[in-house]
């Protein structure tokens, strides 16, 4: 959890572009953006990974698609459409094991994902 580049940003240690944050997460913009829009938004607590979860962060996690709700629709990509994505292990390519939702949108996206 020291290391954790997520956790340093929660704490301010590293700068991001925060767009959104209340007491139990916060949301910021990806470094390498694979979208016009790409956010993440995080737990302030640090959670590895979706395997991680346990039954009393149903409410946690769930607030994390409904925050990146509210900023899909404040850069007015709600109607045009978005992605939300959650990556675990090895075979999802997650990098950070600080559990992160991406969004994703102002593009069309294929499906299949790579
Ligand atoms: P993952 O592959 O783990 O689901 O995604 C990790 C994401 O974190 C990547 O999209 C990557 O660009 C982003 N990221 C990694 N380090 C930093 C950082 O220091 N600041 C920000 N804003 N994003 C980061
Ligand atoms: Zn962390």
């Amino acid at each position: 959890m020291g290391n954790c580049i997520f956790c340093r940003i929660v704490a301010g240690e590293i700068k991001a572009k925060v767009v959104y944050e209340d007491d139990d997460v916060i949301a910021f913009e990806d470094i390498r953006p694979q979208a016009p829009v790409h956010m993440l938004i995080i737990p302030r607590r640090h959670i590895e990974r979706v395997n991680d979860l346990k039954e009393e962060d149903e409410r946690l996690i769930g607030h994390l698609v409904l925050v990146a709700k509210k900023i899909a629709a404040e850069k007015k990509i709600a109607e045009s459409g978005y992605r939300l994505v959650l990556n675990c292990n090895r075979d999802s390519g997650q990098e950070v094991f600080h559990i992160h939702l991406h969004l994703l949108g102002g593009r069309r996206m294929s499906w299949p994902p790579g």
